[in-house]
């Protein structure tokens, strides 16, 4: 597994996360925000939302990117104010590890390391053995 160091864009980029989940912080419904910067340095942003399936935030942030045209994904982090998470910092859930593989395999995840310290590692490292899509074979 390769870990990089979290850069100064990247702590950008989680305040940007926080950022658009305090306005909506109701308890119940929005609990997590992701914010996805493109290799453009586009960002977009998503809060999670609540239903009989609902949808984690990194699929809202990616869905944003992709509306919006841009499919070049470079790093990704989500975050929740919940005291479980003390820099606020929170892995991506399976269904979400699989999204981004299919998506962009290279695309680099700011997440904790066991110490508590944030390290950025790309989302083919955190799905080791992905389900490949035979269709997406090429980019596997
Ligand atoms: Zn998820």
């Amino acid at each position: 597994m390769r870990i990089e160091e979290i850069t100064k864009e990247d702590l950008l980029l989680v305040e940007k996360a926080m950022q658009t989940l305090r306005p909506v912080a109701d308890g119940w419904y929005h609990t997590v925000g992701a914010a996805l910067r493109c290799k453009n340095g586009d960002v977009f942003t998503g809060v999670n939302c609540d239903g009989i399936h609902g949808s984690c935030a990194e699929f809202i942030a990616v869905g944003a990117a992709v509306t919006a045209g841009n499919r070049d994904f470079d790093t990704i982090v989500a975050v929740d104010l919940s005291p479980s998470a003390p820099n606020g910092v929170v892995s991506p859930c399976g269904n979400c590890r699989q999204m981004m593989f299919e998506y962009c395999p290279d695309m680099r995840v700011i997440v904790n390391d066991e110490n508590g310290k944030l390290i950025k590692v790309s989302v083919r490292d955190l799905l080791p053995f992905a389900y490949v899509d035979p269709a997406q074979r090429e980019n596997a």
